[in-house]
């Protein structure tokens, strides 16, 4: 499940790192609210997992 998080792109903060995007979504909001910011970044973290074409079983995480 990708991970993400909000930063801001007039200041320093950002999000909590979450997978609830309307979490990420919200914080941006009240930010917005508080500052007055209105530019922001979602950064996604989506992890990869390399196997070799010889490899068989299951993935691990
Ligand atoms: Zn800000």
């Amino acid at each position: 499940m990708p991970v993400l998080y909000t930063a801001c792109k007039d200041c320093t903060e950002r999000s909590p790192a979450t997978t609830d995007r309307a979490a990420s979504d919200l914080w941006a909001l009240e930010h917005a609210g508080r500052t007055g910011h209105r530019r922001y970044r979602e950064c996604v973290s989506v992890d990869l997992y390399a196997r070799p074409a010889n490899e068989t079983g299951g993935i691990t995480p």
